[in-house]
């Protein structure tokens, strides 16, 4: 059933140019993913709808945008180097390495069947296997040349809390939020665009007083569920998952996922930590440098602790897709928020001729002005409806002979199919409403 599902989702993905594998022509690599006309927009809308509630409505959090590679001390300090392993075990029939905390879910890529319990006698030890991609900085291969690939951008951001804290004139509490690239070497990655091994994450860091930090924790995890609610996403597939003193990471005093009923279960969505002062203190020791934060009111010098709330957005795309996606009698159709919808307006002649071409070419200007318009003349309407309908467009604007006669169009909303009559002078008004 699950696999039925994300099969169903993927070949629509690759149909209507949301995503598709990297290096097709070639075979494909594993585990990464080109995202294509519709699924470029649709994961702008989900980078930029974050973007927007983190930093641009509200006074208290600093956008940053950090580089890739980084001071290899980076990493040695955040932990990443002696401790971002995952437990593996091998195969010895046939080589494929697994997670050894999911061998529940593995299956044996040469039998297609579960790895458990059938592959259990010639599996290994676990051993610990670091995820971070390494790769070498200049000319010479050595290994004081090693740089790695981030897995995570969180770092960015604490290395940058100085130079951010000056300019910005922030007083603590306040955040810093930056999207970017993650690449992490995943033992098992899969279900589709779920786990991969090049992402992207928005991650924001919020620098706080150490005695407030429990109660920023529980605020941000009641903001971050309700933006999942704002984008559209049923709050009856959300869910908390709290971290139980045996999950919790190495850095972390308090922890909750986030996490969604995809078609392959429970996962999570995003991650939120109450790191404590653990990554600045370690900053400080591997640096020299002082990153504590004077705060003037209380005359007081401390290392501010940190509350980090980090999501993926592949994952928040997937979300999206999974939650959109519906099977009708007659036709496929992708039941986007209007907010996240790659397309929000289709336009089209209802022939080509008599001038409706020109007509709805003129319309098509208007209301791109305002709104992303997707303009088609070519085939059968019902066609169009259809393939705008798989693409997740909440409405289509038909210029037919009437619209000749009274400059009335034909707009029809995508989830009832219902049709009704416009005025094109008001569509841009009748758009407004209805696509907050
Ligand atoms: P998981 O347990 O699924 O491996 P994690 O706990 O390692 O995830 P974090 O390190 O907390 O994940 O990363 C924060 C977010 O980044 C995750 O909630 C997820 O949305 C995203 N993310 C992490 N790893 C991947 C990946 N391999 N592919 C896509 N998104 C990812």
């Amino acid at each position: 059933m699950a696999s039925d599902a994300m099969d169903k989702i993927a070949s629509l993905c690759k149909r209507r140019g949301f995503v598709f594998q990297s290096s097709e022509i070639y075979g494909g690599i594993n585990a990464c993913w080109d995202y294509g006309p519709a699924g470029v927009e649709l994961k702008r809308n989900v980078k930029d709808l974050w973007w927007r509630a983190l930093t641009q409505l509200r006074d208290d959090i600093e956008g940053l945008d950090s580089a890739i590679l980084m001071h290899p001390k980076v990493w040695h300090a955040s932990g990443h180097v002696e401790s971002f392993t995952d437990p593996m075990v091998d195969c010895r029939m046939c080589k494929a390495r697994f997670r050894a905390d999911q061998l529940d879910e593995a299956v044996c890529p040469t039998t297609g069947r579960p790895v458990l319990p059938q592959c259990a006698p010639h599996l290994t030890e676990p051993r610990a296997f670091n995820l971070m991609f390494k790769t070498f900085m200049g000319p010479v291969e050595e290994a004081s040349a090693v740089v790695y690939l981030r897995p995570e951008t969180a770092q960015g951001i604490y290395v940058n809390f100085q130079n951010v804290l000056g300019p910005s004139r922030q007083k603590v509490p306040f955040g810093i939020a930056q999207i970017g690239k993650a690449f992490r070497n995943e033992i098992s990655p899969g279900n589709f665009i779920f786990r991969s091994r090049e992402f992207e994450q928005m991650e924001m860091q919020f620098f706080v007083p150490p005695g407030d930090a429990s109660s920023w924790f529980d605020y941000w995890k009641g903001q971050r569920m309700e933006w999942y609610r704002e984008i559209g996403i049923d709050p009856g597939r959300l869910r908390f998952h709290e971290h139980g003193p045996d999950e919790l990471a190495h850095y972390a005093k308090q922890a909750v996922d986030i996490e969604y009923e995809f078609p392959f279960g429970w996962k999570e969505l995003e991650g939120i930590h109450n790191r404590s002062d653990f990554d600045l203190r370690r900053h400080i020791e591997h640096s020299g440098k002082d990153l504590s934060y004077f705060d003037q009111e209380s005359n007081q010098h401390f290392v501010p602790h940190i509350i980090e709330t980090s999501a993926g957005a592949d994952r928040t795309v997937l979300t999206l897709l999974v939650e959109a996606y519906a099977e009708e009698e007659e036709r496929t159709v992708l039941r986007f928020h209007p907010k996240v919808a790659p397309v929000k307006v289709a336009v089209f002649p209802l022939v080509k001729r008599d001038g409706m071409p020109e007509r709805a070419r003129a319309i098509t200007t208007d209301l791109r002005r305002r709104f992303r318009v997707f303009y088609d003349e070519k085939g059968a309407v019902g066609r169009r409806y259809r393939r705008q309908d798989e693409i997740g467009t909440p409405f289509c604007v038909t210029v037919d002979s009437q619209t000749l006669i009274d400059d009335t169009v034909t707009v029809r909303e995508r989830d009832s199919m219902a049709q009704t009559r416009v005025s094109s002078e008001g569509l841009v008004a009748y758009f407004r409403d209805r696509l907050a």
